[in-house]
């Protein structure tokens, strides 16, 4: 099978280095390349989502912003000037195609808040359905720090959740994932094929300080947990030369991460790819055995209860080791959390004043780590 031309929803996301020259100038011949590529997918009846950074490197300079780390409001200020240009590129690049091109700016809150989400969703299989080419990129004018993925990597791993697309091809400077950074360890070993994220694979992307590239190898990472979860093949592939799609299309060089579970429902999928979780539940052996099998999380078999969560909001699930085994959305407050873990539900009544469900997160409201 060719996982590209045999995709019918692909989301492409672009890497601001490749799009945009040191001088901060966008490199136009790449971009009409790849727009034919695209047009290549869309004249097969594909449907194809663009997810574009950029915005940031091509506006700073019109700010006349000196070289160097920016502070966030100088971020927010360079995107508010890049992002018109960016997708005026994008219009015209697509538009020799005569493809139809929609802006969607989008922050972390549209995909953790479940109305939002839905909301965003809704638009963009409107304009799907009508043919349109989305073209994403994060809201940075109006994203602080606290309600920000900051880094694309994550964010085209949502859409492409949110949307159920099939393929997600993150596109940068990286090359692949290897079992090392190989500007350190010349010994490091190329990985094309990915068919679970252990816990090797992600030590091996090292800390996101180290990380090489702007979202580094540990963003694309956590990009590929949320597009494994949700039944979605991912690959990560160099971006530099002309014509990356089709490159890769005809069996260039990258690494492919595939989906071995069913895909989930399409709630399990949104809870799945929950980006912040807000606080972390810590459970003894016996719960995580029943989590497995496919089990509620009870809150008799929680030992610890860390963060400020709400009732309703998502939060983590770990072992006594600390792996990561859940993620589901919590029936309690952290507070009231605190209160009945440890705890038989008879004596939930006592402890909170009120008789609320047995379960601290439903098995309906839960997905195992992938
Ligand atoms: N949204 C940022 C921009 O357009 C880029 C984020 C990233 O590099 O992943 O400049």
């Amino acid at each position: 099978m060719n996982r590209i031309a045999q995709s019918r929803r692909l989301v492409v996301k672009i890497g601001s280095a490749l799009l945009v020259d040191e001088a901060g100038e966008l490199r136009r011949p790449w971009l009409d390349a790849l727009c034919e590529d695209i047009a290549a997918c869309r004249a097969r009846s594909q449907e194809a989502v663009v997810v574009t950074s950029g915005a940031i490197a091509i506006g700073r300079r019109h700010l006349g912003l000196a070289d160097g780390e920016l502070r966030l409001d100088e971020k927010q200020a360079a995107a508010a000037t890049g992002q018109i240009r960016l997708a005026h590129a994008w219009q015209e690049a697509l538009a020799r195609h005569r493809l139809t091109v929609a802006q969607v700016l989008l922050t972390l809150d549209d995909s953790e808040n479940r109305r939002r989400y839905l909301n965003a969703r809704n638009t963009l299989e409107t304009l799907l359905r009508l043919g349109a080419v989305p073209v994403i990129n994060e809201n940075d004018t109006v994203a602080t720090q606290e309600i920000r993925f900051g880094d694309n990597d994550r964010l085209a791993a949502r859409v492409a959740q949110m949307i159920a697309a099939d393929a997600l091809v993150l596109f940068s400077d990286i090359d692949g994932l290897y079992s090392a950074d190989p500007r350190l360890e010349p010994a490091a070993r190329f990985i094309p094929e990915v068919r679970e994220l252990t816990q090797e694979l992600e030590a091996s992307a090292g800390d996101p300080g180290s990380g090489f590239g702007s979202g580094g190898m540990v963003t694309k990472l956590q990009a590929a947990r949320i597009a494994l979860a949700a039944g979605c093949r991912m690959a990560i592939a160099p971006g530099r030369d002309e014509h990356p799609l089709a490159a890769i299309e005809q069996g260039g060089r990258c690494t492919w991460f595939l989906p071995s579970q069913e895909p989930l429902t399409a709630r399990k999928r949104w809870i799945a790819g929950a980006v912040q979780p807000q606080g972390t539940l810590t459970v003894d052996a016996g719960a995580r055995r029943a989590l497995a099998k496919g089990g509620s999380l009870l809150p008799a078999g929680v030992i610890a209860v860390e963060g400020e969560f709400q009732k309703g909001d998502a939060v983590l699930v770990r072992d006594p080791e600390g792996k990561a085994v859940a993620r589901g959305l919590a029936a309690y407050s952290a507070d009231e959390a605190k209160r009945i873990i440890g705890r038989k539900s008879g004596d939930f009544e006592a402890l909170l004043g009120y008789r609320g469900r047995d379960e601290l997160i439903h098995r309906d409201d839960l997905v195992l780590e992938p």
